[in-house]
């Protein structure tokens, strides 16, 4: 008996494969194309030869630990305990899966706002839970009477990605405020805040729940070094969560994974030191403009993008296909591969929408516009 029965390929391994069979620009899954800095690499390579290969303590390389507390209190002026509220996880996937599964059991309820993240609804149901899906405005702003609606006595956890993929919305002041004025009722709703990619905003600083004092001590905050460092093969992400929750989550993480791969933690702890986290909404904003600019003339209809790597279109000037058998005509017939955003829906909702990955060589970027503009 299958426990996720109607659960199918991710999205993002059928893209890149039917990408990679038409050897078409892949656009679709979400990592990045250009080098990995040198400087990571070179310490990577004396690392190598060091004695760091063996496991680690169970929550993370304690150096790795001091220095994401550290950035914590640079970036969002909290003051997180190292060994008591830090957690290092194999990415934010396993980070997220963790969480779920230590908090939900049979028959707990979990919003989840579509479009949502493709591996939320399946780690509810693995633990037992039910996946509660509320559609986001068509702006992609949270509804918030829907939100209030959805909540019962059986609510256990609401999951909020901000800066939000597939979308690149962000939620603003009013937004948390209002959040906290509803979760205020409802003492027993955790908040599992995927922030991935925190340091990926445009428009305005990205506000993370990390500052959000009323709803800190019930929050569980995934982030991502393969996103921020851009080397999602590594694998490697955090948790960050008050004691008594963590002490928790560790229970379950050390017969999950125990420790997380010893090479890629001594690796990112050295490199914390060098590394400059303001460049990278810097980089990407360029990305972003570049990619704009060049898809200016196309008959794709360019949503606002004021966070993360991707860049939504409507193609509705275009065809009137849905929107996953137009991804795979745009691989097949103009060799450019994207992701179709109703797959992140629980109705499969159709507004023609694609999504781009614009984390990708300028030169990758401009081939892939050229083959846009022409359709
Ligand atoms: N959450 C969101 C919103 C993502 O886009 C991703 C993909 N990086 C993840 C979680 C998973 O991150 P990781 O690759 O670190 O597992
Ligand atoms: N987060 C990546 C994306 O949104 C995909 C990660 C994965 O393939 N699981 O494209």
């Amino acid at each position: 008996m299958s426990k996720l029965p109607n659960i199918t390929t991710s999205i993002f391994s059928v893209m890149s494969q039917l990408a990679n069979q038409h050897n078409a620009i892949n656009l679709s899954q979400g990592f990045p194309n250009f080098p990995v800095d040198e400087r990571l690499l070179q310490l990577s390579v004396r690392l190598q030869r060091e004695n760091i290969h063996q496991y680690t303590p169970m929550a993370g390389l304690p150096s790795l630990l001091e220095k994401i507390a550290a950035l914590t209190l640079k970036k969002y002026l909290r003051n997180v305990n190292a060994a008591t509220e830090i957690m290092i996880t194999a990415g934010a996937t396993q980070g997220i899966y963790t969480a779920i599964n230590t908090f939900i059991g049979n028959g707990d309820e979990v919003i989840i706002l579509d479009p949502s993240y493709d591996s939320y609804e399946p780690s509810v149901l693995v633990a037992g839970g039910k996946p509660v899906r509320v559609s986001l405005n068509e702006d992609y702003s949270p509804d918030f009477n829907r939100i209030e609606t959805a909540i019962t006595s059986k609510t256990k956890m609401i999951v909020i990605n901000n800066p939000h993929n597939p979308t690149g919305k962000i939620w603003n002041a009013s937004d948390f405020e209002a959040l906290e004025t509803i979760l205020e009722k409802h003492p027993q709703v955790l908040i599992l805040a995927d922030e991935v990619y925190e340091y990926i905003s445009f428009l305005h600083p990205h506000i993370s729940f990390h500052t959000r004092k009323k709803l800190i001590n019930r929050t569980i905050i995934a982030s991502s070094f393969g996103k921020s460092l851009h080397v999602t093969g590594w694998k490697v992400g955090y948790l960050i969560a008050p004691e008594h929750l963590m002490n928790e989550m560790k229970k379950e993480h050390q017969f999950l994974v125990f420790s997380v791969n010893s090479f890629s933690q001594h690796a990112i702890s050295e490199y914390l030191d060098i590394v400059n986290f303001d460049e990278i909404s810097k980089m990407y904003l360029k990305k972003r403009d570049l990619f704009q600019s060049l898809l200016k003339d196309s008959r794709f209809e360019l949503m606002p993008c004021e966070g993360t790597y991707f860049q939504v279109v409507n193609y509705k000037n275009i065809s009137q296909k849905n929107d996953v058998d137009f991804a795979k005509e745009l691989i097949t017939e103009h060799g450019v591969a994207a992701i179709p955003i109703s797959v992140f829906y629980n109705d499969a909702t159709d507004r023609k929408m694609l999504r781009f990955c614009f984390a990708k060589t300028d030169e990758t970027l401009i081939e892939a516009a050229k083959k846009l503009t022409k359709i």
